[in-house]
């Protein structure tokens, strides 16, 4: 008899997510099968939920690509990994290992790049998924679960762009304090830069200072214009759209304006940029080692996502108040 998993899934564009039983086969020679404990819930669900990515989703959408759980069943090649240890898995669980972009440790520009959770993929918003041992992760022990999901995406994001973009003793500022945002606080101080947040609510200045910021500043056009020039790097984390010419203003000549949330169409003025030789940059998910970096520093530096756990039965409120901003600061489903 075949065995199943059944996972939350959406079955048209936009609609509430309904358990979907479908095969669940055999671990592959090299694969692992994880019965997942927890999945963390990124805007990115949202937008394979809701269609906005065209043919990515795949209806019935199954999403989740902040996978925690422990090893159930392992392939008879795999080494490394044993049932019952704890792992996650990020937003891609696969990848072809010899090409230019996966030898340089840049797994996620493969071309043959396995996505976790979209493309016909489906993802970790269920009880069992199985994937590649190699893009598989061994969570540190000092990180509980909960916690630990979150890094998989939004941690990787944000610590790769930050661990390329800046240096110790540079002022970054991070605008936008929500999932990203949040998880970029703590590892830009401890990696010794002078950090600076930046929200449109003024609600979250004590949790920002606490999380590490040194001086947090609400998006008015008054603090946008006092703070001008006092950047190094900017990390966008915000989703929606923003005064791009009051962020172009608060950095410094060489400053980077790097983009971590997805605040699609923006429109910069080139000439102010120019006139400080300022560099625009994205974040992508980064490299394996990137994500063993990450967990290794994250669990040494104690940088810690804060959760919101919803049980699986409540996963359509958590992603309603993901959709109203209202989380804070990452919905992690109980599975
Ligand atoms: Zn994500
Ligand atoms: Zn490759």
């Amino acid at each position: 008899m075949t065995q199943t998993t059944t996972g939350w899934a959406a079955h048209s564009p936009g609609s509430p997510l309904e358990p979907f039983t479908y095969p669940r086969p055999d671990p592959g020679p090299n694969e692992v099968e994880i019965k997942v404990t927890h999945c963390g819930a990124c805007t990115s669900d949202l937008h394979l939920i809701e269609g906005n990515w065209g043919v990515a989703s795949r209806y019935p959408q199954v999403c989740g690509h902040e996978v925690v759980g422990k090893v159930a069943r392992t392939g008879s090649l795999v080494t490394g990994l044993a049932p019952g240890q704890r792992v996650g898995v990020g937003w891609y669980k696969g990848a072809c290992t010899t090409c230019e972009w996966c030898l340089k440790g840049e797994e996620q520009h493969c071309p043959n790049v396995v996505p976790t959770c979209s493309d016909g993929h489906r993802g970790g918003f269920a009880d069992f998924l199985t994937c590649d041992a190699r893009f598989v992760f061994a969570i540190p022990d000092a990180l509980p679960s909960p916690m630990a999901a979150p890094l998989f995406c939004a941690g990787q994001t944000v610590f790769t762009a930050l661990l390329r973009g800046t240096r110790p003793g540079m002022r970054v500022g991070v605008l936008g304090i929500g999932g990203l945002g949040h998880l970029a606080i703590q590892f830009a101080a401890k990696f010794g830069c002078t950090v600076t947040a930046l929200s449109s609510c003024e609600d979250k200045k004590v949790q920002a200072m606490e999380l590490g910021a040194r001086y947090f500043h609400t998006l008015t056009p008054a603090t946008l214009q006092a703070q001008e020039n006092t950047l190094d790097f900017l990390l966008v984390t915000a989703s929606n759209d923003q005064d791009w010419a009051g962020a172009i203003a608060l950095l410094r000549p060489r400053g980077t304006l790097c983009f971590a949330g997805m605040p699609n169409p923006v429109t910069l003025d080139i000439a102010a940029m120019t006139y400080k030789t300022l560099t625009v940059s994205t974040a992508n998910v980064g490299g394996r080692h990137d994500m063993l970096q990450m967990l290794a520093f994250a669990s040494e530096h104690h940088v810690w996502p804060l959760v919101e756990t919803f049980p699986a039965a409540r996963i359509n409120h958590a992603l309603d108040a993901l959709r109203n901003n209202q989380v804070r600061y990452r919905a992690v489903i109980e599975l």
